[in-house]
């Protein structure tokens, strides 16, 4: 076989065999397929797409390039969450430690921000000494004893996605359905949870843009664990805003905190309930949504929740007196208000260009070598539906170099204000089981 007729078959619409696909992800994972032909065939399946079938394949294949965690002496079911991506998206970060206070096994398996979203391994790692390499024997103790643990996967699990997740990123072959099943799936298949719950992001601000394409690859993600047994629960969830008011890493950590004490935004709180709930019901630990819902209700209100997430960062070797004290986390050198130059209402918000702007201004990562500021990014004083005056601040940038002019009308021209009030978008779109 040679890659260059299997790049051919693809950029011509053809279906690749399993032969095929096991030969292209062997070959890219020990290096002898060089990145310069992995992205032309990323990009002809960009633009080309793969068949279910073909997909699920892919998924498997990548999957079977590393090792798989045995988490059999976990006793009962372990379950865990996965979210597309979006911007602001800190949910992993509440929720662990949330759904660990009620009693059920999360081995969470995280990644780093991709294109303009974050990733929940930069947010863990804006708290002081948080370890997100883990052995695997630290993990499946930590899982055991405390209920959860977020750690980056290890370069034996899923190497093939570690690689092509990387190559993906500079080759402006991200929002792809095949590219994001398989690479999602194969990582947590991977992990031994044995369910998963899925937060497909849908909107302006997600990969997949369009609703459609969203509830497809709900349904891919979904197919790809039934297949696997791992049952699969997927929300279809907005992201034609950003969640909560915080974009960065330390600020979003300091939402985290709030939401675990009962006093977060109430978009992050909601949705921190609802996955929550979910995952409670797919444990076995609650019968209904009414139910898992005053279960996790309770884990906040009594403190054992904030306590969880304590935990989990004493486990991981962090500075856990950052919940007590979130000034302990990385504070900026200084802010910059972004002012409204009309009155009106909000009526849409540019959600893929504030991830941007937070990504330029030390965020994120434009090269994959690029470090992440932990301390930097915006918060929101408005969001859909809120009114504004013209001089009122909409968002505060924070920051440790001057901001650029560009970024700073990035981030204005990123609220559309308009005389009428607008109808409020809704959380959640639809559940795909
Ligand atoms: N999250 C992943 O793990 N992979 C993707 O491709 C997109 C989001």
């Amino acid at each position: 076989m040679r890659m260059v007729d299997l790049i051919a078959k693809k950029r011509d619409g053809q279906t690749l065999t399993t032969p095929e696909i096991q030969f292209i992800i062997d070959g890219y994972t020990d290096g002898s397929i060089p990145d310069y032909q992995m992205s032309a065939l990323l990009m002809a399946i960009y633009l080309k797409g793969m068949a279910d079938p073909e997909i699920a394949t892919l998924a498997k294949t990548m999957l079977d390039s590393g090792e798989k965690l045995d988490l059999s002496m976990i006793p009962g079911i372990k379950v865990d969450k996965h979210s597309t991506g979006g911007v602001g998206d800190e949910i992993s970060i509440p929720l662990a430690p949330l759904v660990a206070a009620a009693g059920a096994k999360n081995p969470m398996i995280s990644g780093r921000g991709l294109g303009h979203t974050g990733g929940t391994l930069d947010k863990l790692e804006s708290i002081p000494n948080f370890n997100v390499n883990q052995t695997t024997e630290h993990f499946i103790e930590e899982v055991q004893e405390h209920g959860t643990a977020i750690v980056s996967a290890s370069k034996d699990v899923a190497p093939a996605d570690r690689k092509i997740y990387a190559l993906r990123d500079v080759t402006s072959t991200v929002e792809s359905i095949p590219l994001i099943a398989s690479s999602i799936m194969s990582k947590k298949l991977a992990s031994g949870t044995n369910a998963l719950v899925l937060d497909v992001k849908t909107g302006n601000g997600a990969f997949m843009k369009n609703e459609a394409q969203a509830k497809k690859l709900a349904e891919t993600l979904v197919a790809i664990g039934k297949q696997n047994d791992v049952p699969c629960v997927a929300f279809l969830t907005d992201m034609n805003q950003p969640l909560g008011y915080a974009i960065g890493n330390a600020l979003e950590i300091k939402e985290s905190i709030d939401v675990l004490k009962g006093e977060g935004p109430k978009d992050v709180t909601e949705l921190t309930l609802v996955l929550g709930a979910e995952m409670l019901i797919l444990a076995g630990i609650a019968k209904d949504t009414a139910t898992a819902r005053q279960i996790l209700e309770a884990k906040i209100a009594d403190g054992s929740a904030l306590q969880a997430f304590k935990q989990l960062i004493i486990d991981q070797g962090g500075d856990a007196s950052v919940v007590d004290d979130p000034t302990k986390l990385p504070q900026a050198l200084s802010t910059l208000d972004i002012t409204a130059k009309e009155t009106g209402y909000v009526s849409a918000m540019q959600t893929n260009e504030l991830g941007l702007a937070s990504m330029k201004i030390g965020g994120g990562r434009a090269k994959k070598e690029d470090l992440v500021d932990p301390a930097v990014g915006i918060m929101l004083h408005k969001k859909i539906g809120d009114q504004i005056t013209v001089g009122e601040p909409l968002a505060t940038l924070y920051l440790n170099a001057p901001a650029p002019q560009e970024v700073q009308d990035q981030v204005l021209n990123s609220f559309t204000i308009s005389a009428e009030a607008p109808e409020l978008p809704e959380l959640i779109h639809e559940i795909v089981r």
